[in-house]
């Protein structure tokens, strides 16, 4: 069917610009436009009857009315692991335990390629329902659950397969030589969208890890890894390295480390960095990488999450490390970029500069930025991707602040709502509806 040239949706409209900007418009009207076939990009915004009056004399349009909705960009998510999704609510002690348990028995499952296949078209669902359209993705070892992935998940997806060489059990771990030729094979089909995985420096010899970040420079892929999510994953860090040819007592610290295997490039995304110290900041500013922030996977394990502390914002704002919200599912418990953006806020009650629309920025627009793809999304700025969702108003009320109503999305429902899961009432990409609620 030939899709009309505009598309007006009748709603409210919150744009994220800045950790301090966010631009809402109450009774607006949103316009956008078909630019190929069936892809709509944002054309324009304003209020309703301008918008209308404006476009009257258009005769390809099609007019939603949601009239008792709020628009928002679509998320993007830094951190996550998609093979993950069914051990998110298991039994989290410490971190190794939770790996060791659930979450490695059943990564292997992936390397049944039916298997694989099925789970990533239900987990594109999943990421729909919650209006995720983008971020930096784990699979497991086995390619399936890349290829899988990179064919059913709708948005911009940067996928790769974590790397596991040594102290892992051994139906989980690769051959050095079989890790360093997955990479090289799938760097070269999937290019810049194949990410550099080392799970982390406990599970991927040094060697490999040099190896990968080479072949990453080479085709300007992304690295990711996770750094200092707890003191014990540091600990058995140092003590594993303080043994490795090649590494002396001067690698004394996990980002050291990481970036004596070249690890650390200005297109290197780390997960958590909890509790790193100020010469480890100062060197990862140094190498340009970024930061994903995974408030709700770092959370106390009565919150569902691993208790691994709380990551210090402030300090990577002082030194501008760019960093940004991730939901580190399953380490996270909800894919939920809601949940996510609440998190962030409780575990900041004390900083002031903790708000809302920073919260909204960081898991928007700071994720288009440092994945490098805020020129077609991120925002719902004229001429970028019709990528967003729809969310009814939490209550009767009519903030007219942007803080003010995302602070009553996030917190005043606390009480009632366990969580986010099933806020989103209609996801868009490029203007076509992907996914309504039934409720
Ligand atoms: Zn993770």
């Amino acid at each position: 069917m030939q899709q009309q040239q505009y598309k007006i949706i009748l709603c409210d409209y919150i744009n994220p610009k800045s950790d301090s900007k966010c631009q809402f418009i109450q009774n607006a009207a949103v316009v956008l436009r078909r630019k190929s076939s069936n892809k709509y990009v944002v054309d324009s915004v304003g209020k309703r009857e301008t918008v209308l009056k404006k476009m009257a004399g258009k005769k390809s349009k099609e007019v939603i009315d949601r009239r008792t909705m709020i628009m928002l960009p679509a998320f993007l998510d830094l951190h996550f692991h998609w093979v993950q999704d069914e051990v998110s609510l298991m039994p989290k002690n410490v971190l190794m335990t939770w790996l060791n348990r659930y979450t490695w028995p059943y990564e292997r499952k992936f390397e049944k390629a039916a298997f694989a296949r099925k789970a990533a078209k239900l987990f594109a669902q999943k990421l729909l329902a919650v209006g995720t359209m983008g971020g930096g993705c784990y699979a497991s070892i086995h390619q399936a659950s890349v290829n899988w992935a990179m064919k059913y998940f709708v948005g911009d997806f940067f996928i790769g397969n974590v790397l596991m060489t040594v102290n892992s059990p051994s139906y989980i771990t690769q051959t050095a030589q079989a890790a360093k030729k997955l990479v090289a094979g799938m760097l070269k089909k999937y290019k810049g969208r194949y990410v550099v995985t080392p799970r982390f420096a406990i599970t991927t010899d040094p060697a490999t890890m040099k190896d990968v970040a080479a072949q990453a420079r080479h085709y300007s892929a992304f690295i990711q890894t996770h750094i200092s999510e707890n003191y014990q994953e540091i600990e058995y860090t140092k003590h594993l390295y303080q043994n490795q040819k090649g590494f002396s007592k001067a690698y004394d610290s996990y980002a050291k480390i990481y970036d004596h295997c070249n690890i650390l490039t200005p297109k290197t995304i780390l997960a958590h960095a909890i509790h790193v110290d100020e010469e480890e900041l100062r060197l990862l500013k140094k190498r340009r990488v970024s930061i994903a922030h995974c408030p709700t996977s770092n959370a106390p394990i009565e919150q569902k999450g691993l208790g691994s502390g709380v990551m210090d914002f402030s300090s990577l704002d002082r030194l501008k490390i760019p960093w940004g919200l991730a939901s580190d599912i399953g380490g996270g418990p909800y894919l939920s970029m809601f949940d996510v953006m609440r998190s962030f806020l409780v575990q900041n009650m004390q900083k002031k500069e903790a708000t809302a629309i920073k919260a909204l920025y960081r898991a928007t627009l700071a994720n288009a930025k440092i994945l490098r793809i805020d020129k077609k999304t991120g925002n719902l700025e004229r001429g970028k991707q019709a990528n967003f969702i729809l969310i009814k108003y939490p209550s009767k009320s009519r903030p007219q602040k942007a803080e003010q109503l995302l602070k009553n999305i996030l917190l005043v429902k606390e009480s009632r709502r366990k969580n986010f899961m099933n806020i989103v009432c209609e996801s868009y990409y490029q203007g076509l509806n992907l996914f309504s609620s039934k409720q």
